[in-house]
């Protein structure tokens, strides 16, 4: 077998931040030895470079199309045809897996494990579980149609009481869900009830409970309000999504029930003149809040409400939010990894892992311009053509 070997360049280790010289060699779609004067068949030259783990995106909607696209106005196909460049995308920006926040249904994922287009792991959750109302609830007043999917691969995900939720949870899971998404409030896009609490304790208790009867699954829950935040994490969700309005309860509540926090700054620090008023300051205080008491976070971009060509601008809102360079990287590799349950697979530079690899131009730790520092991508131990 081949022994490819990146040579000559600076190596991150992600759990501590920690940068040492080194070489690293692949074998296939794993990394077999990391070290210092290693030898191989084949040589890849990383001097001055800088040999980081492949990001992993916890959320992110790879079929609503490019940004601006009505993924709830566009026929069926052109949802799944959209993926195509979005996964391209991410895939050379260095994102080697992803969690699709919803959209994406188990055909992507074949097309993707079976080679006929390119994209990162791809784990899916469907649609979002909700109650009559919620973000998920598609009907006629705003779409002009009663569900614009009516699609057996992306079910129904509308219920009302703990088991109509835990029927909800097995249709999705039926289809091919890898993960359940569930909105426990309103929606910033939409500009309504961000504070609100859309369903029961009972109702996001039955569905964890149901979810983890299915193989271990899990839940990630859109929460924007504290109280909602609080519930979820009280329920047992494994992650709580934007959390744009944390307080102390809130993320004490987190820490307490080991809740992921997954903040997409993106969505009101990337354009903060734009994004609704006052969400970029109160965002940042919940960082600060979620960071101060312990609770564990993991890198989510949610594009396209940015374009998928800035996944990586993430990184940069973590590190000014609080989490530094090291630990933007953190959240965006190994901790990813750990929120979705990849930790043996994936996440860091360590010998029986996957070849999932990017060699950024320079050797600083530095967020700020990621995207332009992407040389090579390895996926799987397969050179990504950039
Ligand atoms: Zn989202």
């Amino acid at each position: 077998m081949t022994r490819r070997l990146l040579h000559s360049g600076s190596i991150l280790d992600a759990d501590s931040g920690d940068i040492r010289a080194g070489d690293v060699v692949l074998e296939a779609d794993r990394i077999v030895e990391v070290g210092i004067g290693l030898d191989g068949d084949e040589g890849v030259d990383c001097a001055g470079s800088l040999i980081v783990p492949g990001f992993i995106d916890c959320h992110t909607h790879v079929c609503f199309g490019p940004a601006g696209m009505d993924p709830l106005r566009v026929p069926r196909s052109a949802r799944a045809l959209s993926s195509v460049p979005a996964l391209q995308t991410l895939l050379r920006l260095g994102v080697t897996t992803v969690r699709d926040a919803w959209g994406a249904d188990a055909g992507v994922r074949l097309a993707i494990t079976s080679g006929w287009i390119e994209g990162p792991d791809l784990l899916l959750s469907l649609r979002q579980v909700g109650t009559t109302g919620a973000i998920g609830d598609v009907w006629a007043p705003r779409t002009g149609t009663l569900d614009f999917f009516d699609d057996p691969s992306l079910p129904d995900p509308i219920f009302d009481g703990a088991d109509a939720g835990r029927a909800a949870v097995r249709r999705m899971i039926r289809a091919g869900a890898d993960w359940i998404k569930v909105t426990a409030t309103g929606s910033m896009a939409l500009g309504t009830g961000v504070h609100d609490l859309q369903l029961t304790f009972d109702e996001l208790a039955a569905i964890a409970d149901e979810a983890q009867r299915r193989g271990g699954r899990r839940v990630m829950v859109h929460a924007h309000g504290a109280r909602a935040a609080e519930l979820a994490a009280r329920a047992g969700a494994a992650s709580i999504e934007h959390g744009t309005y944390l307080d102390d309860a809130a993320v004490g509540a987190m820490v307490e029930n080991g809740t992921w926090y997954v903040p997409t700054l993106s969505v009101t620090q990337s354009d903060p003149e734009h994004a609704p008023s006052g969400s970029a300051e109160a965002h940042r205080e919940s960082m600060r809040l979620a960071i101060d008491a312990g609770v564990r976070i993991a890198m989510g971009t949610d594009c396209p409400v940015r374009p998928y060509s800035e996944a990586l601008w993430e990184l940069k809102h973590l590190a000014a939010a609080g989490l530094g360079d090291a630990g933007a990287l953190r959240t965006a590799t190994i901790d990813a990894a750990r929120l979705l349950g990849l930790a043996d697979e994936r996440g860091e530079i360590a010998p029986g892992k996957r070849a999932d690899l990017v060699i950024l131009e320079g050797s600083a730790l530095d967020c700020s311009d990621l995207e332009h520092r992407v040389r090579q991508v390895f996926h799987n131990g397969t050179e990504i053509n950039r």
